[in-house]
């Protein structure tokens, strides 16, 4: 039977502060053999970030010139910045059979659907908007500004969630990140 490839590839979407990167952390720690899609950005590097580890960091005009060559597989704007996931972070490795994982927004992950209708798509919720928000303020690394934007998108992305092969409430990073795994391999058996 022939495997499709496109299942290895695997979408995390989610309101900022649900808990993505905690909970994709947790899956990588559990199964190290799952790897991660580092993207590019335009946006300032927060403290405790590394390049090219948590993203590429580059200008919006370097941003820009490598979408003109062709190296951005799919990009969005985002609370006034360029994300963008890398060719050279998927194609070769899928093809190989490695699961890769995308932590990327509600439009992003619609592009990577067109491109690789059966990819694995998950939709992360917060328990509640309340927990949101907590978690957001918890993590200390936005504005005021930026967490009005962030919660006022939230509300937008999460209308998305019916688009997705399986929505995850994140209520505890453990039992998350075990159901995300179940799900991967589920759908790579199938
Ligand atoms: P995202 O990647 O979706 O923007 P983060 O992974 O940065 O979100 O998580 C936002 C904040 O919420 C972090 O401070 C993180 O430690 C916390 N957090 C994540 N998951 C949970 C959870 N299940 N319960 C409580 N706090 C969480
Ligand atoms: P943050 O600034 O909090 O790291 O990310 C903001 C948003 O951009 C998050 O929803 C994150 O998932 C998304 N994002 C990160 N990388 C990419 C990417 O390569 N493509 C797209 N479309 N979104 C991304």
């Amino acid at each position: 039977k022939r495997m499709n490839k496109d299942r290895y590839l695997v979408v995390v979407s989610g309101p900022s502060g649900c808990g993505k990167d905690t909970v994709v952390r947790r899956l990588r720690a559990l199964h190290p053999e799952i790897e991660l899609s580092v993207s590019a950005t335009s946006r300032p590097m927060r403290a405790g970030e590394a390049e090219g580890v948590d993203y590429y960091y580059m200008s919006r005009e370097e941003f820009q010139q490598k979408i003109q060559a062709g190296e951005i597989l799919e990009h969005a704007e985002y609370s006034g910045n360029l994300y963008g996931t890398p060719k050279s972070e998927v194609d070769k490795r899928i093809g190989q059979g490695r699961t890769v994982v995308l932590v990327i927004e509600v439009e992003g992950a619609g592009n990577i659907r067109k491109l690789y209708p059966e990819a694995t798509t998950v939709f992360l919720m917060p328990p509640s908007m309340e927990q949101l928000e907590a978690r957001l303020r918890g993590r200390g690394t936005e504005d005021e500004a930026s967490i009005q934007r962030r919660l006022a998108r939230a509300r937008e992305e999460m209308e998305y969630a019916p688009l997705y092969t399986t929505t995850l409430v994140n209520d505890e990073v453990e039992a998350c990140a075990d159901r995300l795994y179940e799900i991967i391999r589920q759908r790579q058996q199938a």
